[in-house]
């Protein structure tokens, strides 16, 4: 039986565990200088836009909700093509969420889906980046703005990617990524939020932080003494330690090496699969420049799940992302119903990721793909 094949790995070098190991020798292991020096890092792949790293990229939602001062009774509408988090996080908030339906090519927040479901209550409206194909984030920043929201894009699968020209975190007003080690890159777990206006940017930094406030000409009891700090609203601590950020400074100096050879396994892929009948291979839109996280095909003839087993009993770890979010039993409790969302549960039905990371070599690509064309006799 050859090696298991994992559907995503991280890629850590020498220079990453040096990287780690000297902070790890230093005077700081939490909120020390690698910190301010991961997120001015980061900025430099999101267009200049400033940074807060945090815990998780669950934990970067979280923040970003927070941030956008989401309460019980606003309204988020988010895509449910999606991991749970990125609804769990506005519903622990007390916001309700609208599920709004996906476009058919790229399982993206569809645009006329996300117009349909704004009202006067809705807050945010939440985008995700699937795949690492961005998705139409002007007429979804319109869509939001003309109804008094916040476009959030949760980016946990495209940092390093371009729309239109624009980096990722520079198109909407909250981008989130996600540092987990399947991701584009990591800090083990880690995650940031990215924004552009100062005001979201101090609340994110604050809710970081246990919403403390340290700045005497902000203070309610400024003469208190000089161990004074005070708490203005409940925050948490997402503070992403020195150790971790220290990773993720390496790591970032890889970043365009990952994006090109996730782009050359993407297109091999592509390529290779092209006249298999019954498979779709996962489109680019005008203006996209993905940083393809994963490798969506999708399989004809409601044969997914054969098709899923047959190449894990070959030893290779394919995934399905995601079940539509309102699948969740959780949400189900909360009266969602199947068959709201039907673009996204027709790609969800049909779903199954490939193996897809740096390290992942031609000839496992090719394994791969001799798996899928064995499974349909050719
Ligand atoms: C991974 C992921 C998250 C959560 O990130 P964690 O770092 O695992 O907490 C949120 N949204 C999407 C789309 C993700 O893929």
């Amino acid at each position: 039986m050859p090696e298991f094949l994992p559907y995503g790995r991280q890629s850590v070098t020498d220079e990453d565990v040096a990287a780690v190991t000297e902070v790890l020798r230093g005077d700081w292991l939490t909120t020390g200088p690698a910190v301010a020096r991961f997120e001015a890092d980061l900025a430099l792949h999101t267009g200049g836009v400033p940074a807060v790293a945090v815990t998780s990229g669950t934990a970067a939602l979280h923040v970003a909700y927070a941030a956008a001062a989401l309460v019980p009774g606003d309204e988020v509408v988010a895509s449910p093509m999606t991991f749970v988090a990125t609804a769990a996080t506005a519903a622990l908030h007390g916001a309700k969420v609208v599920f709004a339906d996906v476009e058919p090519d790229t399982g993206n927040l569809a645009v006329e889906a996300a117009a349909a479901a704004v009202t006067e209550r809705t807050k945010v409206v939440a985008a995700v980046d699937y795949a690492g194909h961005p998705a139409e984030l002007d007429a979804l920043a319109d869509v939001a703005h003309h109804a008094g929201a916040l476009l959030l894009e949760d980016a946990a699968h495209s940092v390093g990617g371009s729309w239109q020209g624009r980096a990722v975190g520079s198109l909407a007003d909250l981008t989130t990524f996600s540092f987990f080690p399947t991701k584009n890159l990591t800090t083990a777990e880690g995650g940031a939020v990215v924004t552009a206006s100062p005001e979201l940017l101090q609340r994110a930094q604050a809710f970081r932080n246990h919403g403390l406030v340290r700045d005497k000409a902000l203070q309610r009891y400024p003469d208190e003494g000089g161990w004074h700090q005070e708490v203005h609203e409940f925050g948490l601590n997402y503070r992403l330690p020195d150790v971790l950020c220290a990773l993720g400074s390496s790591q970032l100096t890889r970043l365009a090496e990952f994006k090109k050879r996730r782009a050359e396994i993407h297109a091999r892929y592509n390529a290779a699969l092209a006249d298999v009948s019954g498979v779709l291979t996962p489109p680019s839109r005008p203006g996209a420049d993905p940083v393809w996280h994963l490798y969506p095909l999708r399989v004809l003839d409601g044969r997914r799940r054969a098709l899923f087993d047959h190449l894990r009993g070959l030893g290779i770890g394919v995934q399905v992302n995601y079940i539509p979010a309102y699948w969740h039993p959780v949400f189900e409790d909360l009266g969602y119903r199947r068959g709201l969302c039907p673009n996204a549960e027709a790609y969800y039905e049909q779903e199954l990721s490939l193996p897809l990371f740096p390290s992942l070599t031609d000839a496992d690509v090719d394994r791969v793909v001799d798996g899928v064309r064995s499974f349909f006799g050719i």
